[in-house]
């Protein structure tokens, strides 16, 4: 799981697409049997690692970029 280092939420986000994306954009998250989060895009399924959030993931709560920490660094910190 994925928390916003600005207001704490967990894995409620939106993906940012780059202008020239092809794709039809939808988008879709559910966890695998590891409660690893995964996303689907356009029919493609992936676990994110952090680098991937931080380059395009938008918190929904707070409208952050770039403040996504592994929930479990971020509640040892
Ligand atoms: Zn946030």
């Amino acid at each position: 799981m994925f928390v916003c280092k600005n207001c704490k939420s967990k894995d409620k986000f939106e993906l940012m697409f780059s202008p020239d994306y092809k794709g039809s954009k939808s988008f879709s998250l559910g966890y695998n049997s590891k409660n690893e989060i995964e996303i689907t895009v356009d029919g493609y399924t992936f676990v994110p690692d952090l680098m991937f959030m931080n380059q395009f993931a938008v918190c929904k709560y707070c409208g952050q970029i770039y403040m996504w920490d592994y929930e479990n660094n971020y509640l040892k910190k």
